[in-house]
């Protein structure tokens, strides 16, 4: 889509800090970390929301990538967050959709 910021991205047309990448993922850095290690693991193709997506290969890629993550930062056993925002109600900004890993201090409560 022309005017997602995430498909841009997945584009080369606007930059990001990209940390991984296969053909159908790619993770990169979120511009406003909430947190020391702040994630967005990507799905390339567009999809609005979760709600959206029935390619259930796929979410299963977006978890394994959190996993691979976690073990290559070395925070596996430490802990970290991972977090789908959903449509308004679930805080959505972006609507492409994305899991956020957040990793790096103790995540309290709803969102740390
Ligand atoms: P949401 O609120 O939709 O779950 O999360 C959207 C996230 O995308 C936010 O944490 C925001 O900081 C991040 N974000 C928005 N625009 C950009 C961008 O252009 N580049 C990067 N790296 N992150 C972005
Ligand atoms: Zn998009």
């Amino acid at each position: 889509m022309s005017d997602c910021v995430f498909c841009m991205i997945a584009e080369k047309k606007i930059k990001a800090e990209i940390l991984a990448e296969t053909e159908k993922v790619m993770v990169i850095k979120d511009i406003n970390p909430q947190s020391p290690t702040h994630l967005l693991i990507i799905p390339k193709k567009h999809y609005r929301t979760l709600m959206d997506c029935e390619d259930n290969e796929l979410l299963s890629e977006l978890l394994q990538t959190a996993r691979k993550m976690a073990r290559e930062l070395g925070l596996g056993d430490r802990g970290f967050r991972i977090v789908i925002n959903t449509n308004e109600e679930g805080g959505q900004t972006v609507f492409h959709l994305h899991m956020h890993f957040m990793a790096g201090r103790p995540l309290l409560g709803r969102m740390g």
